[in-house]
């Protein structure tokens, strides 16, 4: 077992390091206030290579893998949670599911776009009433012989106003249940029939665009069934499995960046006539977060490695993202204790931690359902794939 980045993922790290402290970090307050998304930002982390991992040479990949995709979202969201979502959005999620699933036009066509960025990705999955329960959406695609109708409302769709191509999820035969949904490739802004709309009462993620993607009439070509009909609940299944670690190295990045806010206060803020950094019960705080940490670091890392190494992977990922979820949670509740009425206050960054922490726990399945993934294979009841 080797417990050393290479030389090169040292590099890897390093850069994504200047770049959310000289890109990110002079904003983000500021872009938080006024939500903003700058998509010339999205851009520039794609023209330095971001967004090519696990993804061939031929459609704009560069060699990279699931382990830099995750040094690299953890470092930027070590500085801004909301940032990691570009990871998932332009190449964890649309990106690499139309490589294994695509033809190759398909492929052709939009991995590229999605790895420069010129195309903002997105995939929609949730409605109003199926979230957890990806198998009981309402939204239908019926056949109409040279197009697809698809009818249905998605929310929660990260992107979704802002985005262009992505994924959808439908039922073409609802009688045949998990057999009977398929995945489309979606033009949102080009599709007749298709309306967005941002939601804007998150509790966090300021800087991240979220809302809701509405499907009346919507006629998509022949050709935009990714995969075979009726083969959507497996491909979505399949794309969650990736799309989580990226969401575990945003949560770890999260936890290491109020971590290190915490040790920073601990060391400057004096009262009965020391720093407080110097009272146990802070050292215990300090300490827990530093533990839980590490785990989730070494974690997400392994998750990374098996998926590099193509080996089952899924009972290690939902560990990691499920842990680094609730790590982050823990550590970003003890900084603003730790804060004190500081932490109370948005002069600080914590609050900001503190709200962005809690979307680890929902997105890509909640934590309930990563530990419903995580006994079904400990108990036999599915395979690690
Ligand atoms: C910021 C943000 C971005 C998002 N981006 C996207 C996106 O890009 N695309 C997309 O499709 N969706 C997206 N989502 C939606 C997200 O994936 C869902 O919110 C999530 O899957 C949970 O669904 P739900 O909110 O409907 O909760 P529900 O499924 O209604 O769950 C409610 C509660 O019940 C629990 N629960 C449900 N089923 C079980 C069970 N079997 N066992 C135990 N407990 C259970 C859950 O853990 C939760 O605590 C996003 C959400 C957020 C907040």
């Amino acid at each position: 077992m080797i417990f050393e980045l290479t030389p090169e993922q040292k590099m890897v790290q390093e850069q994504a390091k200047r770049f959310a402290e000289n890109e990110i970090k002079p904003f983000v307050e500021q872009e938080e206030e006024q939500h903003a998304f700058p998509l010339e930002r999205v851009k520039k982390m794609a023209d330095l290579g971001f967004f090519g991992c696990g993804v061939a040479e031929e459609y704009g990949g560069n060699g990279m893998g699931f382990m830099e995709s995750v040094l690299l979202a953890e470092q930027i969201a070590k500085v801004s949670p909301s940032w990691r979502l570009p990871f998932n959005m332009q190449n964890l999620g649309p990106a690499l599911t139309v490589q294994e699933f695509g033809t190759e036009e398909q492929k052709q066509t939009h991995i590229p776009k999605w790895v420069a960025a010129d195309s903002v990705g997105f995939f929609a999955i949730t409605e109003p009433n199926s979230g957890s329960d990806v198998a009981g959406m309402k939204t239908t695609a019926k056949d109409c012989g040279d197009h697809w109708e698809i009818n249905g409302q998605k929310t929660w769709i990260s992107n979704a106003h802002v985005g262009d191509v992505g994924l959808v999820y439908a039922y073409t035969d609802r009688a045949a249940k998990y057999k009977g949904m398929t995945c489309f490739l979606v033009d949102l802004k080009k599709t007749e029939g298709v309306t967005t709309r941002p939601i804007e009462t998150k509790l966090g993620l300021h800087c991240a665009p979220t809302g809701e993607v509405l499907f009346d009439d919507a006629k998509v070509p022949k050709d935009a069934v990714l995969g075979q009909v009726g083969d959507g609940f497996r491909i979505c299944m399949w794309q969650l499995n990736n799309t989580r670690l990226g969401c575990a190295a945003g949560a770890l990045g999260c936890a290491g960046g109020v971590l290190d806010l915490a040790i920073q206060y601990a060391n400057e803020r004096t009262q009965f006539g020391q720093p407080i950094g110097k009272f146990q019960l802070i050292q215990a705080s300090i300490a827990e977060m530093m533990a839980e940490h590490h785990a989730a670091q070494l974690l997400v890392y392994r998750a990374a490695y098996l998926k590099d190494q193509k080996a089952p992977n899924q009972l290690e990922t939902s560990i990691a993202k499920f842990y680094a979820a609730e790590a982050a949670v823990h550590a970003t509740n003890e900084t603003m204790k730790i804060y004190g009425s500081w932490g109370f206050s948005t002069e600080y960054p914590v609050e900001r931690y503190f709200r962005d922490a809690k979307s680890f726990q929902v997105v890509e399945g909640t934590s309930n359902i990563q530990k419903t993934i995580i006994a079904g294979i400990a108990l036999g009841h599915a395979a690690n794939r």
